[in-house]
């Protein structure tokens, strides 16, 4: 498998990589997908791509570095360790990122709770964007393990 860091140096390579693309498709202004990109979705989308890469790896199905950024909160992602085997559901392609979506809206949703703030107060725009960032970043995750696996059989 390739290491944290070159999961790293994948996921940031195929960041500017996406963001020299939206940049084309604002200077053209392409349709329809121009107008969903603007400051706020754009830096939503990256800031949320870089935490996922250090913070919401389909590794956190081990003690990983990515498990241990989280410090003390990572008891917040022990259950989602313990159920799932490493490079088990947490790198297909779908329950991947959707059983990590899924553990952290339970964790954003019960700090909103504790912080009192109104989840209908974000704006539907910088969800989705935010939502895409991560979806992304462990989907190259989950392509970068495959295709180093795959490597592994011709040498
Ligand atoms: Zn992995």
């Amino acid at each position: 498998m390739p290491d944290g860091k070159t999961h790293n140096a994948i996921n940031a390579a195929v960041l500017t990589a996406v963001l020299v693309g939206f940049y084309l498709i604002i200077k053209e202004g392409m349709d329809p997908s121009s107008i969903y990109l603007n400051n706020y979705t754009i830096v939503a989308f990256s800031a949320a791509y870089i935490f996922a890469t250090l913070f919401l790896s389909p590794d956190l199905d081990i003690s990983s570095k990515p498990y241990r950024r989280w410090g003390i909160l990572k008891i917040l992602w022990w259950p989602y360790k313990e159920i799932f085997k490493h490079r088990g559901l947490s790198h297909h392609p779908i329950f991947g990122p959707l059983s990590i979506v899924l553990n952290l809206a339970v964790i954003v949703a019960a700090f909103f709770l504790m912080a009192g703030i109104d989840f209908k107060s974000i704006p539907s725009s910088l969800l989705i964007a935010g939502v895409s960032g991560i979806v992304l970043s462990i989907e190259m995750h989950i392509i970068a393990d495959n295709v180093v696996s795959k490597m592994k059989v011709f040498f």
